[in-house]
């Protein structure tokens, strides 16, 4: 594993490698990119020449109106799509020239993804579900259900090993999601709205989780419509008319736990406390 990578440790702590000692390259590094729909005889031009680098350790909110270009910019630096013209490296490996499989493989091996509905197999229990990119990937089998029960663990699931997605709430399914997400030890993680279904409380449980995370070295890009989502973040990019509005770094990140800590408790939290207790 490259020593610049999020590591998930055999004591249940999600930590990082050595960045702190590693040379300073971006994340993610992308230079005039163009994306162009043609829609019968017109082009929309989805984006129009974006240049944005991020840094390791950076937690990005991606905001802007519908429309402006957000999915878009997501897809391509998910690799789940390529650009009309315009350079992309993802940890120092240029995207845009890979083929269809080797976009894949580096899909599976650099990034974690997070989505509003979660997308969990709902025939599968969250352990088998965390595992799962990893049966992509290539992992032992004999390594894939400690490293599933590690991440599981990390976002205080552990006990809900065995519970399929309808046995659970809609915020423990996103911590399932994050789980999954993480398990492949990604450069990179890619969150669509991950709070959009869930209510405010849950949302904020679920920041907490990300900042976490972020804290201990997981470089996150996540697009919401929510400012009060963003405020969490350490910096927020705005798209419009597929263009970067604004990129600021945001001067006071809000503590998601400290706003926790003040907000009365949850469904979710009383389960958690009932089954430590026992
Ligand atoms: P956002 O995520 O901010 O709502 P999108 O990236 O989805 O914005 O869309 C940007 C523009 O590109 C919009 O005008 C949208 O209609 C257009 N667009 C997005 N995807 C496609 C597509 N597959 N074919 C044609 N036009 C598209």
């Amino acid at each position: 594993m490259s020593p610049t990578m999020l590591q998930i440790s055999t004591n249940g702590r999600v930590q990082h490698g050595q960045a702190a000692t590693a040379e300073r390259k971006p994340v993610i590094q992308v230079t005039d990119l163009v994306k162009d729909y043609s829609r019968g005889d017109n082009v929309v031009h989805a984006l129009r020449s974006v240049s944005l680098r991020v840094e390791r350790g950076e937690f990005v909110a991606v905001m802007g109106p519908s429309g402006s270009g957000k999915s878009t910019f997501m897809n391509l630096i998910g690799c789940l799509d390529r650009p009309t013209s315009g350079s992309y490296s993802l940890d120092d490996v240029e995207v845009t020239r890979l083929r269809p499989s080797q976009l894949a493989e580096l899909r599976g091996r650099k990034l974690g993804f997070i989505f509003q509905g979660f997308l969990l197999l709902p025939r599968m229990n969250a352990i088998e579900n965390v595992m799962l990119p990893m049966v992509y990937a290539g992992v032992p089998p004999q390594i894939r259900e400690q490293r599933a029960r590690v991440a599981l663990d990390a976002v205080g699931l552990g006990p809900r090993a065995h519970h399929r997605p309808n046995e659970l709430s809609g915020g423990q399914q996103q911590r399932v999601a994050i789980a999954r997400a993480l398990v492949n030890a990604p450069s990179l993680i890619l969150a669509d709205e991950p709070t959009g279904n869930l209510d405010s409380r849950t949302s904020v449980e679920i920041m907490a989780i990300l900042q976490r995370l972020n804290a201990a070295g997981a470089t996150i890009v996540l697009v919401t419509h929510e400012p009060d989502i963003a405020t969490y973040c350490s910096r927020t990019v705005v798209f419009k008319d597929g263009v970067v509005l604004s990129d600021q770094p945001n001067r006071e990140i809000v503590s998601a736990a400290a706003t926790l800590a003040n907000w009365p408790r949850s469904d979710d939290q009383d389960q958690d406390q009932e089954e430590h207790a026992a």
